[in-house]
């Protein structure tokens, strides 16, 4: 697809091209399970829970799940969060250490398998850790970048999470994995919203298939 590049030039002029910081893989593992069906805030105040309760992953995966449950509450849940992060957890100690680092010696559709074969994690949260966590070139659908990649012809409404991700990861460059999946956040946040969208302040307007919504 031609356009993609002046969607990224032009996407890159308005919200900048943020670089990937530091982020420990199996933090960002826990954090995504946390995350599911609630806010940002609650899946941080779930995490930070977890961590004053326990102290380290050792402490997490021996405790007695009702214990888990308990920690994550606030993020809803609970009882499938905790056997999922229980489930991570136990996964990494028989492989000897609470360390994901040994997924960088996987090609990209390895690694998501070995996370997706984790109760409770999908594909998002898989390529959220090999994305945010390894720096890998996972590229990352949320609902943001759906509805966005829809609008601008990049993906079918009606192809379904999975193949979206495989039609998106082809399009971006790999180097501009981590910064396309921010600015196309930032566009359906601040100006593709779902309803009413802002297309008079978008700068990708012109390669829209549907200007003028608003
Ligand atoms: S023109 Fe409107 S609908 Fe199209 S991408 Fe921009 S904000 Fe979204």
């Amino acid at each position: 697809m031609p356009q993609i590049q002046k969607i990224i030039a032009a996407l890159e002029k308005r919200f900048g091209a943020e670089v990937r910081p530091d982020r420990d893989p199996l933090d960002v593992l826990v954090r995504g399970i946390l995350s599911q069906n609630t806010t940002d805030s609650n899946s941080k105040r779930a995490f930070d829970s977890l961590i004053k309760t326990f102290g380290g992953w050792e402490a997490v995966r021996a405790a007695p799940l009702p214990a888990l449950e308990k920690a994550v509450r606030c993020s809803g849940l609970a009882r499938q969060k905790a056997a999922s992060i229980h489930a991570a957890l136990s996964w990494l100690n028989a492989r000897g250490g609470y360390n994901l680092d040994f997924l960088n010696g996987l090609p990209i559709k390895q690694a998501q398998e070995e996370l997706t074969a984790i109760k409770g994690v999908g594909i998002k949260t898989a390529r959220l850790v090999l994305l945010f966590g390894l720096g890998r070139p996972a590229f990352v659908v949320d609902t943001h970048v759906l509805r966005t990649g829809e609008r601008l012809g990049l993906l079918d409404a009606r192809c379904g999470r999975v193949r979206a991700h495989a039609i998106m990861s082809e399009l971006i460059p790999p180097q501009k994995t981590y910064s396309v999946h921010m600015n196309m956040i930032k566009l359906g946040r601040e100006i593709c919203r779902p309803k009413r969208p802002l297309c008079r302040e978008c700068p990708v307007a012109r390669y829209c298939l549907h200007p003028g919504l608003c």
